[in-house]
């Protein structure tokens, strides 16, 4: 007798970010969740996305970029996340605006013009440099070095919509130590693994990231729901 076992489709996985894609394509696909990514799927970069996450939580902004793309693909289940570092000192800034904070503060990132859909067209990398550079001179004499990491990872598929957060507690440095990770990273000691994000390979990291621990409730949440 032959059995049809029917094969799960690949999951959209909206993200412009390659720092995010490398470290969400093994998480799904240690529970054989087949993705794709938005290059994959030939979803060209429109600047229409950056007005997406115009949202004051981290959640709505995830819902809100899932639900575009789920649109902009013509109905392909989709997970996003929108993520961000929250410094005790600085109120919980950068927080949603992570991305563009130093760009809000007046900073330019370098080599403005790169096609890799950035948020203001700028590298990846500019941006993240641009970034550290604003969030040591904002802490620059400050004590309390307090501060955490968020993510809000949404599902829309199947008539259904999830949203499920991750957070690591960790401090700022005044100086940033390791190159792994992207972002805020070398800046951002993680409490529970005594050293950076930027010193931790990518397992130490997803370990306990919040990126990971958001995206392993919400597939844990899809796949109980399927
Ligand atoms: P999003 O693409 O709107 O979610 O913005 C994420 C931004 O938050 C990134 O560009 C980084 O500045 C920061 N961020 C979020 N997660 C991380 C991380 O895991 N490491 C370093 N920076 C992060």
């Amino acid at each position: 007798m032959t059995h049809i076992v029917a094969s799960r489709p690949p999951v959209l996985l909206a993200t412009r970010s390659a720092g995010k894609l490398r470290e969400l394509r093994p998480l799904f696909d240690a529970l054989r969740v087949p993705v794709m990514d938005l290059e994959e799927l030939g979803i060209p970069y429109d600047s229409e996305e950056d007005g997406v996450e115009q949202f004051t939580t981290f959640e709505e902004n995830a819902v809100a970029k899932a639900r575009y793309f789920y649109e902009v693909s013509g109905g392909i289940a989709t997970v996003a996340d929108d993520s961000g570092l929250e410094v005790t000192a600085l109120g919980g800034a950068p927080g949603v605006r992570s991305k563009r904070w130093a760009r809000d503060r007046g900073a330019t990132a370098v080599g403005a013009g790169a096609p890799d859909g950035a948020p203001d067209g700028a590298p990846d990398g500019a941006v993240d440099a641009a970034n550290n550079v604003e969030l040591a001179r904002a802490m620059t004499g400050v004590s309390d070095r307090r501060a955490r990491y968020v993510c809000a990872a949404a599902y829309i598929g199947l008539g259904r919509e999830l949203v499920e957060r991750g957070e690591v507690a960790g401090e700022i440095l005044d100086a940033g130590r390791g190159s792994h990770g992207f972002g805020y990273d070398p800046y951002f000691l993680a409490g529970e693994l005594g050293r950076t994000f930027g010193e931790a390979t990518g397992d130490e990291k997803t370990a306990v990231s919040h990126r990971a621990r958001a995206f392993r409730a919400l597939l844990a949440a899809v796949l109980r729901s399927d």
